[in-house]
């Protein structure tokens, strides 16, 4: 049996470096690629994909896998094994599964096709031009339905696609949680509408853009990011990736007239970095090492963003230090101004630029759409229409053409159906686990007032990042808080801070 598990470690092993040199090609595409190069990059992208299904479905990795007692009963293998060991199995008998049940010519035609819809989708945000990209949308979304079909569901389609994202979570589950979220939200909104709004003018003054850099990599640096072991460079959309155990890589993106978008980018995707930089040696370089799931993932760097970075406490510490690197922008500016000002509430068009409270509204919206477009309840050709009505009811707002509305994501036209919910449980997870981080830090904010943020690091560490995916994010989640996921620990948070920031009464 050892030597069955060890020799399915070495071949699981070949598949993560695999995985690491796509992450090379796809970190040097978005930071450095010429434009003639992108065809030519799109085919080897294309070809480790193939290389990597190929492996994935290897007949030898199917009969390692039945000798260790794997089966869809029994995932995670015999029960003589130790829980490292089972759990290890679990996963690799996941993706093991899931790759065999999909043809080679599926997986191929579904690269081809996301890499042609994206190019299509580039140029018809710029041209404003829905229709230009309809046709390859149309083309994904019934790939996708095939893709849902191979994989198997019991419920509904988007079950087989969301799982590839958030594994075994369910559609019915989402919808309860997304009804209480979106009822909560509303009423909150409603109250923040009739308070006056804060001023956030002193923001979007020039702030140039090497000292932006300079203080950010001053944050990065006390949270703990460690730069022997990644990087940070500059990309259109800011990402985080692993090119390998030891090499954790993030972007982010300097806007001169609006110096939130770097500031709380690199907070947030160094949030992510470190979950990536923090998993147990024992997992080391195999498929455990990675976050349990992306909203576990998205958890961390929301929690690291708004939760500790759009906090009082960090600013009572940062903010003299902001000063420095902006005396003239800022000056003027006390604690109040600025922390009312970064945490300003507006309904808006774009989910990118949202803030904490109307965020959550565009990952509802998006979530009904998928959900409508693969139940047939809507088609292709009337998404923009229905995206601009659910703008309209959910936030009050409606795009003035395409390129701010239906067309302004990536996701989609990458055939990415299923990941938008991810962003909303991050939201939810990341608050459900810091009310019990506070619980056991009771003076958290004096610490971080005082610059200390090793403290969360160290929590976080212990708590979440060295399981990597060797626990599910629902076991996760029941193991640190006690609880099922809930979207009351994050509704409280909301209800404490926007009552300070908007200084509203009760409910
Ligand atoms: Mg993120």
């Amino acid at each position: 049996m050892k030597e069955s598990l060890n020799k399915l470690k070495d071949k699981t092993r070949e598949l993560m470096v695999l995985s690491n040199i796509g992450s090379v090609l796809g970190w040097d595409q978005q930071t450095n690629l010429p434009e003639a190069g992108i065809a030519e990059r799109a085919e080897q992208i294309t070809l480790i994909q193939a290389l990597h299904h190929d492996r994935i479905t290897f007949p030898e990795i199917g009969e390692l896998l039945e000798d260790l007692g794997c089966s869809d009963d029994a995932p995670g293998g015999t029960r003589d094994l130790d829980d490292v060991s089972r759990s290890y199995l679990r996963a690799v008998w996941r993706e093991y599964s899931r790759a065999v049940k999909l043809p080679a010519r599926l997986v191929t035609e579904l690269a081809r096709s996301a890499s042609l819809s994206q190019a299509a989708w580039v140029k018809a945000r710029q041209a404003k031009d829905y229709q230009a990209f309809a046709p390859h949308l149309d083309t994904l979304l019934k790939l996708n339905l095939e893709k849902a079909r191979c994989l198997g569901y019991q419920d509904h389609p988007y079950d087989a696609l969301l799982d590839e994202y958030e594994p075994w979570m369910k559609t019915a589950d989402l919808r309860r949680v997304f009804r209480d979220l979106r009822t909560y939200l509303q009423g909150l909104l409603a109250r923040i509408s009739e308070a006056p709004q804060v001023d956030d003018v002193f923001l979007l003054k020039p702030y140039p853009v090497d000292r932006q850099e300079a203080f950010g990599r001053t944050v990065l640096a006390d949270m703990g990011f460690d730069l022997s072991r990644g990087r940070m460079d500059v990309s259109a959309h800011p990402f985080t990736t692993s090119l390998g155990c030891d090499d954790v890589r993030i972007t982010t993106r300097y806007n001169e007239n609006f110096f939130k978008t770097s500031i709380f980018g690199i907070i947030h995707e160094t949030g992510h970095a470190l979950y990536e930089l923090g998993y147990s040696q024992d997992i080391r370089g195999n498929i455990l090492a990675q976050g349990a799931s992306l909203g576990i993932h998205e958890s961390q760097s929301r929690t690291w963003e708004n939760l500790i970075g759009r906090s009082r406490a960090f600013w009572n510490h940062y903010l003299p230090r902001l000063k420095e690197y902006f005396p003239q922008q800022l000056s003027g500016i006390d604690m109040d101004d600025f922390y009312r000002g970064v945490n300003k509430v507006e309904p808006s068009l774009i989910r990118v630029e949202a803030d904490e409270v109307t965020y959550n509204m565009h990952i509802i919206l998006r979530f009904e759409l998928e959900t409508a477009l693969l139940e047939g309840n809507l088609t292709v050709a009337d998404l923009p229409l229905a995206w601009n009505d659910a703008m309209r009811d959910l936030l009050g707002v409606v795009p003035p053409s395409d390129a701010e509305g239906v067309l302004q994501d990536i996701h989609w036209s990458m055939g990415a159906f299923g990941y938008f919910p991810t962003y909303a449980l991050g939201n939810l997870y990341g608050a459900q686990f810091f009310q019990r981080l506070r619980q056991e830090i009771p003076d958290l904010d004096r610490r971080i007032e005082q610059g200390d943020l090793g403290c969360i690091l160290a929590w976080l560490r212990e708590n979440i990042h060295v399981a990597g995916s060797s626990k599910t994010a629902t076991e996760l989640l029941k193991e640190v808080t006690g609880k099922e996921l809930s979207v009351e620990p994050f509704s409280r948070y909301l209800e404490e801070k926007y009552s300070d920031v908007y200084e509203l009464s009760g409910m």
